[in-house]
């Protein structure tokens, strides 16, 4: 952390609007840069002067306000132009995916982005998993080029087709480990024709009785099913704790995303239903609006609970078709200490195993899930972290890795499971490029060269 007289030292060479916050129980200065020459000065200076800096998108992680200097984009940084000749769209680094999807849906195009309308593009740094991932792959695959401030202060120009190979290299480690790399101000997505979707919500109800004989088999149907489906339909599975005291047990809920196939009918082991509902002709922003699991829960227990006074905690791991993991995510989840807490299988496979691994830094080809375990807790209730941290540790023997979104500081350990042995190369261009580690406030990739 910098000293209050730095903090001083900095905000006086700022050109920029900006102002002296307590963000995360520390002094910052936090900037709201106008253009790419704001971001690039800003860097510049808090270089100069030894200072860290992080950069504010949607601000779903929280570790964008971590920085000395921090960085708002959503300020000034949120023109979209989408152009439908070309199957393009460009955004600016401060626009949240709602905005983006809606903008590239009135050109009659779609690019693969993540389910929750708020998020920025943190996510598309990182990988992004959506409803469109099996057909079009992760958001990151849709990359064209982008535009990046390195820690020097330098404005680069980034594509998959640079004929430059360190830029190539740059642009590999951004596409999966982003914000270690520098201020990216814009990019240019690919994108592909707007297609709807029909949306099947399928809900089934275990009492608490019958919890762990009767689930785990729903759990491992669902998992059986969701492999063997088209590219044009995703189906994600949360398991969570029924909220009605009358009714206690568990639910499995299975939800159907098609964009215009034939599967066959959901199986959920003899499981009873509870919930059914077909919506048809979606278009991205009602499938953002109506992500199924959120709709099913009181208000402000889940996500959309940042406005209430809940708490939450999630972390993923990716796994391939053979995970055998549904018995002990019923046990876990039967032990979790609020009854909110939930796994939610973000389903992947399809065209995530088309993009090879040379062409980003991502590693987990290979997943046909990504499961996000999440912890949500009310004040009187117990802090959820330690359960999400025990079932992390006893899962990822039969993971084939962590997603870097969720990662901070205090999670070397998941890190060093995360990028596998595109580890060494990303630290070699981590050191090129920000040699100071001006950028260490999300995914701590510095801290493995130490653990190494
Ligand atoms: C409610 C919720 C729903 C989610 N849903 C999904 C989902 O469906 N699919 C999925 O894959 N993930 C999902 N995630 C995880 C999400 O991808 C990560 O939390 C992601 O980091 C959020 O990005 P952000 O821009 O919103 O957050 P921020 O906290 O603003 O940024 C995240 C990280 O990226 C850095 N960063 C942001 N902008 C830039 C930039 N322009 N240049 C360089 N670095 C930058 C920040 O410094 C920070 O380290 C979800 C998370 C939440 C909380």
């Amino acid at each position: 952390m910098a000293d209050a007289a730095v903090l001083e030292q900095l905000a006086s060479q700022l050109e920029c609007e900006h102002s002296l916050k307590d963000l995360h129980g520390s002094p910052r200065i936090v900037a709201a840069p106008r253009s790419v020459s704001d971001v690039a000065s800003c860097v510049r200076a808090a270089g100069s002067l030894g200072c860290s800096v992080s950069v504010v998108g949607g601000n779903h992680s929280g570790y964008g306000g971590l920085g000395d200097l921090v960085l708002e984009m959503e300020h000034h940084f949120n023109a979209i132009v989408a152009d439908s000749a070309a199957g393009r769209v460009r955004t600016e680094a401060g626009v949240k995916l709602k905005s983006l999807a809606a903008k590239a849906a009135e050109a009659e195009l779609a690019v693969p982005l993540g389910t929750a309308p708020t998020v920025g593009v943190g996510l598309i740094l990182q990988g992004g998993v959506g409803h469109s991932t099996r057909r079009l792959g992760l958001a990151l695959d849709a990359i064209h080029s982008l535009q990046l401030v390195t820690a020097a202060g330098d404005v680069l120009s980034l594509g998959c087709d640079s004929s430059d190979e360190e830029h190539k290299d740059l642009f590999w480690a951004l596409c999966g480990c982003g914000p270690n790399f520098g201020v990216v101000t814009s990019f240019e997505l690919n994108a592909s024709k707007l297609q709807s979707c029909r949306q099947t919500r399928q809900v089934f109800h275990v009492p608490s009785d019958r919890t762990a004989c009767e689930v785990a088999p729903a759990v491992r149907a669902y998992m059986l099913r969701s492999q063997s489906l088209p590219r044009d339909c995703c189906s994600d599975c949360c398991l969570y704790m029924a909220d009605d005291p009358a009714e206690p047990g568990m639910r499995v809920g299975i939800y159907d995303f098609n964009f215009g196939c034939d599967v066959p009918p959901v199986d959920a082991a003899g499981a009873k239903l509870v919930v059914e509902q077909v919506d048809h002709g979606l278009g991205p922003i009602q499938l953002m609006e109506t992500e199924p699991y959120l709709c099913e829960q009181p208000f402000g227990v889940a996500h959309r609970g940042f406005g209430s006074s809940r708490r939450f905690f999630t972390r993923a791991l990716f796994f391939a078709r053979d995970a055998e993991i549904g018995e002990m995510l019923v046990e876990s989840l039967s032990k979790a200490p609020s009854r909110h807490c939930y796994f939610h299988f973000q389903h992947m496979g399809g065209a995530v195993a088309d993009g090879s691994t040379g062409s980003s830094a991502f590693l987990a080809r290979d997943a046909e899930w990504s499961l996000v375990i999440t912890g949500s807790w009310a004040e009187d209730e117990g802090d959820c972290t330690p359960w999400v941290r025990d079932v992390v540790k006893l899962l990822l023997p039969l993971a084939l890795g962590c997603y870097a979104t969720d990662l901070g500081a205090q999670d070397v350990e998941m890190a060093g499971q995360t990028f596998g042995r595109n580890a060494e190369r990303l630290l070699a261009l981590k050191q090129k490029w920000d040699p100071n580690n001006m950028f260490r406030h999300g995914f701590p990739l510095s801290q493995l060269g130490k653990a190494a």
